[in-house]
């Protein structure tokens, strides 16, 4: 059986603040503001895998007032929702996601983001879509105050 979810996530940035996308440290003038790393495109692929095979969503998971969850990887909170695919005797297809920043260029790191969810996934990194788009200058994106993502999970479960 053929499954699919949709995950979407959304971090405001922060001063002081690593900025981590696709479990990747990027260079930028400011991190995203969180509980856990607010590696905000894991939380969004995390979220569609949960979706696909029929999980609460990962703030039920991992819950913001968990002392373990603070500045944790959030490549663990992917690698859990893998597992729990895994589980239930299924795997996944594939992902696609897609980034919506107006800055940092997220281009230069796309590789380096695909080949460490691919990892994590255990796909091919072809398997793992990575797209990223500005928003146009319009919002609360245009204005620079955090990065948003979505993405979508296909999932076989027997
Ligand atoms: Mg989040």
């Amino acid at each position: 059986m053929n499954l699919v979810g949709i995950g979407y996530d959304v971090h405001r940035f922060a001063e002081n603040r690593a900025l981590i996308l696709g479990g990747v440290n990027i260079p930028h003038t400011h991190g995203l503001d969180g509980h856990s790393d607010a590696d905000v495109l894991c939380h969004a692929i995390a979220d569609a895998i949960l979706g696909a095979i029929g999980e609460r969503d990962i703030g039920h998971h991992f819950p913001n007032t968990d002392p373990e969850c603070k500045g944790m990887s959030s490549l663990e909170i992917v690698r859990r929702a893998v597992e729990l695919v895994t589980e239930q005797g299924g795997r996944l297809n594939n992902i696609d996601c897609t980034l919506i920043a107006e800055a940092p260029k997220i281009g230069p790191h796309l590789e380096a983001m695909k080949s460490k969810l691919a990892a994590v996934l255990s796909l091919e990194p072809k398997r793992v879509g990575i797209k990223a788009t500005t928003n146009e200058r319009l919002g609360f994106l245009g204005r620079q105050e955090g990065i948003a993502a979505m993405a979508v999970a296909s999932v076989e479960l027997p």
